[in-house]
């Protein structure tokens, strides 16, 4: 060793290590330094107050009661340190105090001096403890996640069409912001609040159509409702004695019921229920309040959602599928059956003559005969079977595994039994005109080209004189 530089070091560090006052000071404001050669150390204040001591700083056997997740990194540093591939030290890590918990450190300094052979000298350096800063950090981060949460819900909520999954999600998101073991979406209707779903319990059928009276003297729900404002109970049975329990040996000791919003009007109730007494704190019930609101208004549109679903997928004066059903159900029915390579038919019906029945009877005679050949057709069919008014007087039908031959018996049977129908204020009978095509797995064809071959089988019946069907 050697330069003015570097005896300054050493006469300063001789300075501090003998003069008690000068070190203490220097300990208390947090600054460590290592003198590797004299095997002296200035510890800081923290080190001292962790319950290390001097050889941990030495040896790096310190570096032990590191966290597993902070110590591969601190130790390469450390590594670096010695072997001369850096001078700076700049770490923030978990070390373990004495009583086995963990504490945030932040650890900043460097080598001043180095041997001949390139080995540390000298380090000065500064820690602090920064567990409370990093602990608000944590909460923070934690509060964003809860945010977070909250607007995936939304998002994932509303994107979503049918009610039963909009419930499903809505639960599972829920889980992640207040925990619970149980938990239900309860919807007001006919002076009742009826489970429409549920999540954590041993068998959903606990739940299927269980509906609870509303208003009900005493009920946390009535009040929850009633107040326009989340209810908590941290003694179930204390609190309402008439709390229905439906799951055997794990009652619920803790709730909370937040009443769902949507557009100034109370719809309903979502429930989080705890098994543990006391379970639920002032947060989680800010938190229920926080999500229900989001939950109500994606409840509603689900709802809203479900009556315009309905009013697009049936016709409104026949009852059976509309066009649009037909276009979106026969697509996958189709391509189901050519990926399963199985069989599918088609038939397409018209009335015959119907110009006629509207010009004779009315048209509002007319409607009531549509609607009632509409329905004739339906009942012959299996539930599996798809039908749907296609045009004015047309109906189109979709028969998943049937092979034509099969379906020809059946439209058949459907065509005599229109015939056979009779109408108030109608003098005849009405005949309907099919024609059927169909599609075997070896045969591969598409949709349309089914359709297109139904379409000219029933026009072939059409010239045949109608009140037939015809197999293309
Ligand atoms: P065919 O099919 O046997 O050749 O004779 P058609 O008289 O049924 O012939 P066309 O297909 O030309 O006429 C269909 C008629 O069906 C026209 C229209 O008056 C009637 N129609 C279509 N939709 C409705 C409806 O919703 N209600 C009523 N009442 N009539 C309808
Ligand atoms: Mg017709
Ligand atoms: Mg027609």
């Amino acid at each position: 060793m050697s330069g003015k530089k570097e005896a300054k070091i050493e006469q300063l560090i001789d300075l501090i290590m003998d003069k008690g006052p000068l070190k203490d000071l220097l300990s208390d404001i947090g600054v460590f330094i290592i003198d590797y050669n004299g095997k002296r150390v200035v510890p800081s204040g923290l080190w001292k107050d962790l319950g290390y001591s001097d050889t941990h700083s030495f040896d790096h056997s310190w570096t032990q009661y590191l966290h597993p997740e902070d110590r591969k990194r601190v130790e390469a540093n450390l590594k670096d340190l010695s072997n001369g591939g850096t001078e700076v030290f700049w770490e923030v890590y978990r070390l373990k105090d004495h009583s086995g918990g963990w504490r945030w450190i932040a650890n900043r300094g460097g080598v001043v001096l180095r041997n001949d052979d390139g080995s540390p000298s000298v380090f000065i350096g500064a820690d602090k403890d920064i567990t409370s800063i990093k602990q608000a950090q944590e909460e923070a981060s934690h509060r964003a996640r809860e945010a977070g949460t909250l607007s995936a819900t939304i998002e994932v909520i509303t994107s979503s069409l049918d009610l039963d999954e909009t419930v499903q999600r809505i639960l599972e998101q829920a889980r992640r912001v207040v925990p619970y073991d149980r938990a239900t979406v309860q919807i007001l209707h006919d002076g009742n609040l009826q489970v429409i779903g549920g999540l954590g319990f041993s068998d959903i059928n606990l739940i299927t159509d269980l509906r609870f009276p509303y208003p009900e003297e005493g009920s946390l729900s009535t009040r929850a409702i009633q107040e326009r404002h989340p209810w908590m109970s941290n003694d179930v049975q204390d609190d309402f004695p008439r709390f229905v329990q439906v799951e055997e040996g794990k009652p619920t000791k803790s709730w909370i019921g937040a009443p769902l919003i949507a557009h100034g009007d109370v719809i309903g109730l979502i429930s989080f229920d705890s098994t543990k007494k006391s379970f639920y704190t002032r947060r989680h019930l800010e938190l229920a309040r926080a999500f229900a609101g989001p939950v109500a208004i994606a409840l509603e549109n689900a709802r809203m959602h479900g009556e315009t679903y309905k009013l697009a997928m049936v016709d409104a004066l026949t009852g059976i599928g509309s066009r649009h059903a037909f276009d979106l159900n026969s697509r996958f029915l189709f391509e189901k059956a050519r990926r399963e390579e199985r069989m599918i038919s088609m038939a397409m019906l018209d009335l015959d003559r119907f110009k006629e029945v509207n010009d004779d009877f009315g048209h509002q005679v007319g409607d009531v005969v549509l609607k009632d050949v509409s329905r004739a057709c339906e009942k012959g069919l299996r539930t599996t079977d798809l039908i749907a008014r296609y045009g004015g007087e047309e109906i189109a039908i979709l028969l998943p595994d049937t092979k034509v031959e099969v379906a020809a018996d059946i439209i058949e049977r459907i065509r005599k039994d229109v015939s056979q129908l009779q109408f108030e204020g109608v003098d005849r009978s009405v005949t309907i005109s099919a024609g059927i095509s169909g599609c075997k797995p070896d045969r591969v064809s598409s949709l349309t080209e089914i359709i297109r071959e139904a379409d000219a089988a029933l026009y072939r019946a059409k010239a045949k004189g109608r009140n037939c069907s015809v197999v293309h």
